[in-house]
């Protein structure tokens, strides 16, 4: 393999990239704002056509349109797809208060590593390829979706259905603290309880209420108990709202609660004991309505992708930035595309710390060695074939 001309190449576009990265930072593009974040998503399809990949916009009504652009090869498999998204957690404005800088190694600047750093990355490995190889040696697909910051809602049928149609899933999320790549994350549910009971003055007819609040306190003490460390569960009750005035029996308390799993197995027993204590009226009257759940199933290590992981960190240590693996509680789209049976490599963009704060910041020399690792990993794929 030409190992050295990839690395050359990559070397030679990091001005490059890092003049692309500081473009599409310093454009604004919060989930909920179509216009503006569909500025960023125009850029972006304008590069991958740049290198020779054809684009397909999937619109949306109330986020901006999601991007699918594919790179045919001569070489057949294994197909990848690349997933990244381009919104971020800051409102329109933020950009012109903290735009994107360089200082002692380190950029800043809003979503500078989640995710437009991967994204960089990831277009930057495809075109380093192309002038390395003259081609990119494997088929890519690559999406650019606008709405992970919220959980995906309208990009999630896209991004599993792709899924489905590629051999292996790599996610351009922040890499993770080592530096290592994600290879498991949580899934993550929420849950939402409403408590009906029925109101009455708490001293002139107490016995006509149904308190909502003490029914409410019975199932956050069961829901409590689902807990389970050694299997790295956690089930946190985390907002609870009833009550009007001390002297009224509560007639409605609403709760929600937040689940991480690392497994299936665990996620059905979550979900299946919140129905549980759902279902029991500890206060004899009370009902109770369920909503909410698993947004994202766990992200697991299956055998597959330990192979890959395996392929990955062998050429990682040859390009010279070595990389370890890492769980994390925290999810992303590679939990949709693991859980969509596709091998699944996730943390595959820049390194740095901060993310969804105003310290927000990578480590420079994570994006050529990330995209280095990327470029030859690539190629390595195609030349097993
Ligand atoms: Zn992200």
């Amino acid at each position: 393999m030409q190992l050295e001309a990839i690395t050359g190449a990559v070397k030679a576009l990091q001005p490059e990239l890092v003049s692309f990265l500081e473009e599409i930072v310093n454009l604004d593009s919060p989930t909920e704002d179509k216009e503006l974040t569909d500025r960023v998503g125009d850029i972006l399809q304008q590069k991958a056509e740049s290198l020779g990949m054809t684009c397909r916009r999937d619109k949306q009504s109330d986020f901006a349109d999601n991007r699918v652009c594919r790179l045919e090869s001569k070489g057949k498999s294994p197909r990848i797809l690349m997933v990244g998204h381009f919104d971020t957690v800051y409102a329109a404005g933020t950009t012109a208060e903290r735009p994107f800088r360089v200082h002692g190694g380190r950029a800043t600047g809003c979503g500078v590593l989640d995710m437009k750093g991967g994204l960089a990355i990831g277009l930057f490995a495809l075109q380093a390829l192309r002038e390395a190889l003259g081609e990119v040696p494997l088929p890519v697909t690559f999406i650019f979706n606008s709405d992970e910051e919220i959980g995906s809602p309208a990009s999630r049928k896209l991004i599993e259905r792709e899924a489905r149609r590629h051999d292996l899933a790599l996610v351009l999320e922040p890499g993770r603290q080592g530096p290592a790549i994600a290879v498991a994350r949580k899934g993550v549910a929420i849950f939402q309880l409403e408590i009906t009971g029925r109101e009455a003055h708490a001293g002139a007819e107490p016995e006509n209420g149904i308190n909502a609040i003490v029914e409410a306190a019975y199932k956050v003490l069961a829901i409590n108990a689902l807990n389970e460390e050694t299997a790295g569960t956690t089930v946190t009750p985390g907002v609870i709202r009833g009550g009007t005035k001390p002297y009224v029996v509560p007639g409605r308390t609403t709760l929600s609660v937040d689940c991480r799993v690392t497994d299936a197995e665990e996620q059905a027993r979550v979900t299946a004991g919140i129905e549980a204590a759902v279902r029991i009226a500890y206060v004899p009257g009370t009902r109770t309505r369920l909503s909410g759940g698993f947004h994202r199933p766990p992200m697991e290590l299956s055998p597959a992708a330990a192979a890959y992981v395996e392929k990955m960190q062998a050429v990682a240590e040859e390009v010279g930035y070595p990389l370890a693996t890492a769980e994390t509680g925290g999810a992303s789209d590679g939990n949709l595309t693991a859980a969509a049976g596709t091998p699944t490599l996730d943390g595959l963009g820049a390194h740095g710390a901060r993310a969804h704060s105003d310290e927000e910041y990578i480590e420079v020399a994570s994006l050529e060695g990330k995209c280095r690792v990327l470029a030859a990993f690539l190629a390595r794929l195609a030349e097993a074939e």
